[in-house]
């Protein structure tokens, strides 16, 4: 009897674009195209519009300020984010495709103007509250 060769399985399979791509990469870049047209998407727009107001403070160059939907206070552009309330979450497979789809593309109600601050706050909450959920 022929002796059962071991077959060795190549650590991580490139089964996507022409055997180039993992499944993983191929997922993660099929979110960041998705995250990036979520930049056009209205109810974003809309959103941060509503937190703005105009600004009166001594930066000349600074027209307006955005309110953090958390700590209520008020900043540049630059450092506020439109958050997802419910966030978008992971994107692994093709199963997690429809809910992250409907979450990253929500309309105005699901979303809220953030500092900095507050918005890495929550993702690392949210990230710690994965974590858990693994183990
Ligand atoms: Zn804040």
């Amino acid at each position: 009897m022929a002796k059962k060769r071991k077959i060795k399985k190549p650590r991580v399979a490139k089964p996507r674009n022409a055997g180039t791509m993992t499944e993983s990469a191929f997922w993660s870049f099929i979110r960041s195209a998705l995250r990036q047209k979520s930049r056009w998407w209205k109810p974003i727009t809309q959103c941060k519009l509503k937190a703005r107001r105009p600004y009166k403070g001594p930066n000349k160059r600074q027209k307006f300020e955005y309110q953090c939907k958390e700590c209520q206070q008020w900043f540049p552009d630059k450092q506020v984010n439109v958050d997802h309330i419910t966030p978008a979450g992971t994107l692994r497979c093709a199963n997690d495709l429809p809910g992250f789809v409907e979450r990253l593309f929500c309309e105005i109600d699901g979303l809220q103007v953030l500092c900095s601050k507050c918005h890495d706050k929550k993702t690392k909450k949210e990230k710690d509250e994965l974590e858990s959920r693994k183990t």
